[in-house]
């Protein structure tokens, strides 16, 4: 299978090179050319697999130039009782008749980010050994909170890799901060960016597109590749756990084999419920997903009225891993809506990029109609249905889930569907513990992340993340900060190039 840009300005490559490259050099995003198909036989057979298994046959169908050893090898690296502590990787907790929520943070760092990426370094060391690459791999990556700490973990310590974190300075919490610049590994790099999100993620993108940086970094021996979800390698490990869930649904006898399900996703940067569509597409049944975003609504607007507008304030939720206006994976999706019509899509994001918004015709609002809808949460729906779960179920959620819940709630009250629904839950309830705790027990007293974490535990009775716990006795070892405008600097010094 080869891989094609969402620009039409890229010749067609390999899943390795797609991986490689993390992003088109020109602009753009690499999607596979044609999304492979499975029988609704072979999506109920999943439910006698294992998730390693499901794991492998999906892996199979996109990267078609990997050997069956290179794949199994790496999902076994993976997806093992070592990094994940629940046997079955991804639990599937039943609130009630209609709502399950996915448990995706059972790996090392505590959010969903892990189950890309603790198998996307070993496919990128594949991809490197097969595009017999001269140049060490530099990964550059703009993070919102989650995907720092994950691709650290993932990547620390892989020969011929280094690489480097930039996050928002004002815009993760004290305990995604303290995860990252604990980080051990001599390839790890930490740098906070004075700015926001969408600042530290446009820099990042630009730096793919400057010809001349590259060339610069390249006579030291050096190019770039990205571990954001514009990197196919972390889009495509997310399909997995979609059908390993339905699976999870026919087994547990709570569907018929072959029913309809709905899928709500709180979305940032449409990575996660991207995946989720791209799993419909090979065929598993879905009747609507729920696009959850938080008061940061350009996608729920953008879902309801077919005009994507970045003119509004960027706000700090309690949700900051969702705190974002470009999402990037939504030309993805809007490629693939329009029948991969990628000079429609060039001149929507020239709109965007020049009048910071762009309007899709009438036909295709109504394709996306038909599967999507868009939903948004406030600041106190968030934290109110935090505190309803628990009473009625004692169940702990974070903030991130709380929004994919409260969406999929409000979906319901306007349209009334009652098909079982699987929600994400994108991150364990201690990686936000201020706000959870706030949400559970009103004002929060202390200021110190640390001891909230205790609060929490002595409140709720929940066992605290192994991710999150006595990270306040491990020494920092990361303090680079710059603004959006040195960062080029701040790579050639970490680099060592002149
Ligand atoms: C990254 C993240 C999201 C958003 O996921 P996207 O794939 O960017 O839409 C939601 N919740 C948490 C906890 C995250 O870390």
């Amino acid at each position: 299978m080869k891989y094609i840009s969402t620009r039409d300005n890229y010749k067609k490559v390999s899943a390795s090179e797609a991986i490689r490259l993390g992003m088109v050099p020109e602009g753009g995003l690499f999607v596979p050319e044609a999304i492979p198909e499975l029988s609704l036989a072979e999506i109920n057979n999943f439910s006698n697999k294992s998730y390693q298994e499901i794991a492998k046959k999906i892996l199979q169908l996109f990267l078609t130039d990997y050997s069956e050893q290179e794949i199994e090898t790496a999902v076994n690296a993976a997806y093992n009782q070592e990094n994940f502590s629940e046997t079955e990787i991804v639990p599937l907790k039943k609130l009630n008749e209609q709502e399950y929520i996915l448990e995706l943070w059972q790996g090392p760092t505590a959010a969903f980010k892990d189950m890309a990426l603790q198998i996307m370094p070993h496919l990128l060391s594949q991809a490197i050994d097969k595009v017999d690459l001269e140049e060490d791999v530099v990964i550059l990556v703009a993070t919102s909170g989650d995907t720092g700490k994950a691709a650290l973990e993932g990547f620390k310590d892989v020969p011929g890799i280094e690489i480097i974190i930039f996050y928002p300075d004002e815009g993760v919490s004290e305990i995604q901060k303290r995860q990252m610049v604990t980080t051990s590994g001599d390839n790890t790099h930490v740098v906070a960016v004075e700015g926001n999100f969408d600042d530290c993620q446009n820099s990042v993108k630009d730096i793919f597109g400057d010809k001349e940086f590259k060339e610069k970094i390249k006579e030291s021996g050096y190019v770039f590749s990205s571990a954001n979800s514009i990197n196919w390698g972390r889009l495509l490990p997310q399909i997995i756990y979609y059908f390993a869930a339905y699976a999870n649904l026919v087994r547990e006898g709570e569907i018929e084999a072959g029913a309809e399900i709905n899928i709500s996703v709180p979305t940032g940067n449409f990575g996660n419920i991207f995946a989720a569509y791209y799993a419909y597409r090979m065929g598993l049944p879905v009747d609507k997903f729920i696009c959850a975003s938080n008061e940061n609504n350009v996608l729920s607007d953008f879902l309801t009225t077919g005009i994507y507008d970045i003119n509004r304030d960027f706000k700090k939720t309690v949700s900051p891993s969702m705190d974002i206006l470009i999402s990037s994976n939504l030309e993805r999706f809007l490629f693939e809506i329009t029948g991969h019509d990628g000079e429609q899509i060039k001149e929507w994001y020239a709109d965007l990029k020049e009048k910071n918004h762009f309007e899709i015709d009438t036909q295709n609002k109504i394709a996306i109609d038909e599967i999507f809808v868009g939903e948004y949460a406030t600041e106190e729906e968030t934290l109110a249905v935090i505190k309803e779960v628990f009473k009625d179920y004692d169940y702990l959620i974070d903030t991130h889930t709380a929004v994919g819940l409260k969406g999929y709630r409000k979906f319901v009250a306007n349209e009334g569907n009652e098909k079982e629904t699987i929600i994400d839950s994108t991150a364990n309830p201690y990686k936000f513990a201020d706000a959870v705790l706030e949400a559970i027990d009103g004002v929060v007293e202390s200021e110190d992340e640390f001891e909230i974490l205790e609060l929490l535990k002595e409140k709720t009775g929940v066992e605290i993340h192994r991710a999150v716990k006595g990270l306040n006795q491990i020494e920092a070892r990361h303090d680079r900060v710059c603004n959006t405008e040195e960062i080029r600097v701040e790579i050639k010094d970490i680099l060592k190039v002149k």
